[in-house]
């Protein structure tokens, strides 16, 4: 154990325990002991506090305690001359470090300087929260204004930690600090983009953080694109370590205050590791201290002690591979290794998926963007028709892997010009049947999508493919767009895909022939969802995906009732059950149905118990009164009654404003979800909203007395499609929204005025 390292790591906590203390008496005498603390859009409280505790922080006076424990972590700085090295006293000061810095960012949150998911987050920069070394100058903090993320929110981290635990995604690197020059950081991103790891960015050297250098190489930063700028400063790398923690609560099924499961947990499954660049501060040492507690190793890119025998983490500890002298030919392939040595250090294990196009190919390239001056050529959008149809064919009608192009291909097309492209993919499997064939169609976009520089939006005969300049100089071509769906069909859908051939079509005639077949099949899958309702079908599925965080959590989705985070319907969970049979979707047989207004079966009702181990003994379908359908926590839209209205609002995700039940999102998510009845309450994905089947017992969707303008907008058309059915087509214009009543008495006063049916209706309860 290097006595330098343990020096400045403990050095780096004592100050950064000393800054959260400073700020947590002032919060405390400014705001007062009984303020509430929390991260947004998340049900794990201070994460990192909470694993390692088991303290549920809500409040600014839960965190004395926890300052103090941090305190009592820090050993004396030890006098470099005689000191025995023991890696236990890093470790300790390491979390020390995690619990000031997850105190620190809880307190700026108190001080209003949340972001918004994706937007908005203001920096502590200039004020006294940060000391100056970490902070950034304040006419830098407006240029990142609108793209530093903070925390992850807990939808994401579902769709994430799922990936991470089968395997998609093998892990994620915490990046801290600045690259040499844009272009390494550039190239150290699409190194680790191309194998699917996640970028968590933070940190800065000297004001400067890699996030300032892929901003200003246009690299586009967020969700999508798997880099996730959470700040400029160092303090923010504690969201990774949220992240982990908040990982093996909700995929390792482990509670609070287990922290050695916990940092087992992620020593043996998470592969991440910390990557620091440039020059390492005392608090940067610190934070490295507290990563390696996890068993993340640091790897810096400048000369720092090593420590290198094995314990903790899986291989070393912290290694250091100066940037200079790293063998290579100029400063990207330097990057390229220094990357690959990172892999090495942790043994992530690496799938690279087996496509082979001449550009980069991998998940973290599906939220790219093709703007208009990168743009070589495009398919579909204003100037010409893009569709795509998947097929099934017999065993015997396919040739696997057969791709062919029928027409010309985009070389005479001009710079920025566009051409029509049908693609038809035919598929052949003992598994597979005509009911999935929408199913995979709707996976056409994400695996186009993967190539780096191609861009693909909308389905069927709305599709629009983006081809940039740079992929289409590196050789990109049509034929590649076949080969994708080849290999991925193949990795990713293999039970039910034995066989798959692709043509894409651009000769004029076939392309017409075609589209009219294609447009056949759309009609003929409308119809067949139209009429795939509940009382057509032998059973239901279950949806227990959720069960790893919300653990008695069952959806019980129908034709007509989809999963309630949206991602789901009944063909959706019917496809995964014959793709994997053991998975978390299984057919429920309905047998006698008991209730058909409410929606009561004898097979969903057996399903809800032995489903939530008990909790729900019976779900009604079709009412939000009696026996409601639970939630996680990923519902799209919140449904409760109001009772003086006597009627129901439909709260959005997206909607953060003031609700006539007195609460935002954020609080009544708390009460909607957690795998508990509420009758009154219910998480819902919004197309449910639209269905015949919405909350029917009651009187359906003309009980819908107040709506966020987000839904209104979004779905303008389905709702019209719906107030017509409903028999009242003004019916949209008499619900009330967020910039008309934040209050009972603004909404009845509303419903008086605009003559809405639920006040003629029978009361709710
Ligand atoms: Fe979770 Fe329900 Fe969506 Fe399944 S359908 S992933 S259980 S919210
Ligand atoms: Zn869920």
């Amino acid at each position: 154990m290097s006595r330098y390292i343990a020096t400045r790591a403990m050095r780096g906590a004592n100050a950064l325990v000393t800054e959260a203390e400073l700020m947590l008496n002032k919060a405390l005498a400014e705001k007062g002991p009984d303020t509430k603390v929390a991260f947004p859009n998340t049900a794990y409280y201070m994460p990192t506090i909470l694993g390692m505790t088991g303290v549920q922080v809500e409040t600014l006076s839960q965190l004395k305690p926890i300052l103090e424990h941090a305190r009592g972590m820090l050993h004396p700085i030890p006098s470099t001359s005689k000191w025995t090295p023991y890696l236990g006293e890093t470790l300790d000061s390491g979390m020390a470090t995690l619990f000031a810095a997850e105190t620190i960012e809880s307190i700026r949150f108190v001080y209003g300087q949340q972001p918004e998911p994706m937007s908005g987050f203001k920096l502590a920069g200039g004020t006294s929260f940060t000391s100056p070394e970490n902070g950034v100058k304040a006419d830098e903090v407006d240029a990142l204004t609108g793209h530093l993320n903070g925390p992850i929110d807990d939808i994401r981290l579902r769709s994430w930690g799922i990936q991470l635990v089968d395997g998609r995604m093998p892990g994620f690197a915490a990046i801290v600090g600045c690259a040499k020059s844009n272009e390494v950081a550039v190239k150290i991103v699409r190194e680790l983009q191309r194998r699917n790891i996640l970028c968590f960015l933070s940190g800065n050297v000297n004001g400067r953080s890699i996030i300032h250098q892929l901003m200003e190489e246009g690299v586009e930063l967020g969700y999508d694109t798997y880099t996730v700028p959470f700040g400029t400063d160092t303090i923010s790398a504690i969201y990774a370590l949220g992240f982990a923690t908040r990982s093996a609560l909700t995929f390792g099924g482990l509670k609070g205050g287990q922290a050695r499961e916990i940092l087992l947990y992620n020593k043996d499954r998470v592969f991440a590791f910390v990557l620091a660049l440039g020059e390492v501060d005392d608090l940067k040492y610190a934070a490295a201290a507290g990563a390696i507690n996890y068993g993340f190793p640091v790897i810096a890119d400048t000369i720092i002690p090593e420590i290198l025998p094995t314990g903790v983490t899986t291989y070393e500890h912290v290694v250091s591979m100066p940037f200079e002298q790293i063998e290579g030919k100029d400063d990207l392939e330097k990057a390229e290794r220094l990357v690959q040595k990172c892999i090495e250090v942790r043994g992530v294990k690496v799938k690279i998926s087996s496509v082979d196009v001449p550009v980069p190919y991998g998940s973290a390239f599906e939220g790219e963007v093709v703007r208009k001056a990168d743009l070589r050529v495009e398919f579909g959008g204003k100037h010409s028709r893009c569709f795509e149809y998947l097929q099934m064919a017999k065993l015997e009608e396919v040739v696997d892997g057969k791709i062919e192009v029928i027409g010309p291909d985009f070389s005479n097309v001009p710079a920025q010009g566009s051409m029509d492209v049908g693609i038809v993919a035919t598929v052949a499997g003992r598994q597979m049947q005509k009911d999935f064939e929408p199913v995979l169609e709707r996976q056409i976009h994400y695996f186009v999508n993967g190539a780096s520089g191609i861009q693909h939006v909308g389905q069927r005969d709305i599709a629009w493919i983006r081809v940039s300049n740079a992929a289409a100089d590196k050789g990109f071509n049509l034929e590649h767009i076949g080969k994708i769906l080849h290999a991925r069909f193949h990795e990713d859908f293999g039970a039910i895909v034995d066989k798959i051939s692709v043509t894409i079509y651009t000769d004029p005639k076939l392309m017409n022939e075609w589209l009219e077949k294609a447009r056949a099949s759309y009609d003929y899958r409308n119809k067949r969802l139209a009429d795939l309702t509940d009382n057509k079908v032998d059973e239901f599925y279950s949806c227990t995906l959720c069960q790893s965080f919300a653990p008695n959590h069952v959806c019980v989705v129908s034709p007509q009732r989809l999963g309630l985070c949206g991602a789901y319907n009944w063909l959706d969970c019917k496809a995964s059950f014959s793709i994997n049979p053991t998975g978390p979707n299984q057919p429920i047989r309905l047998g006698k149905q008991m209730d058909p207004v409410k929606g009561y079966w004898e097979g969903t009702n057996d399903y809800a118990k032995i489903g939530s181990h008990g909790v729900v003994n019976e779900v009604a379908m079709y009412s939000i009164m009696e026996n409601p359908m639970t939630a996680c926590g990923c519902f799209e839209c919140i449904v409760m009654l109001i009772p003086e209205a006597n009627g129901v609002m439909v709260l959005s995700r997206e909607d953060t404003s003031m609700t006539p039940a007195g609460m935002t999102f954020s609080t009544l998510a708390g009460i909607a979800g957690g795998g508990l009845q509420t009758p009154g309450v219910m998480g819902v994905g919004k197309f449910y909203l639209i269905s015949p089947k919405f909350i029917s017992a009651e009187g359906g969707f003309k009980r819908v007395v107040w709506m966020s303008s987000v839904l209104k907008e979004t779905m303008a058309e389905e709702f019209k499609a719906v107030a017509e059915r409903e028999g009242d087509p003004e019916l949209l214009d008499k619900i009330a929204d967020e910039r008309n009543a934040t209050t009972v008495d603004e909404l009845l006063a509303w419903l008086e005025a605009h003559n809405h049916p639920a006040m003629a209706m029978d009361p709710m309860f």
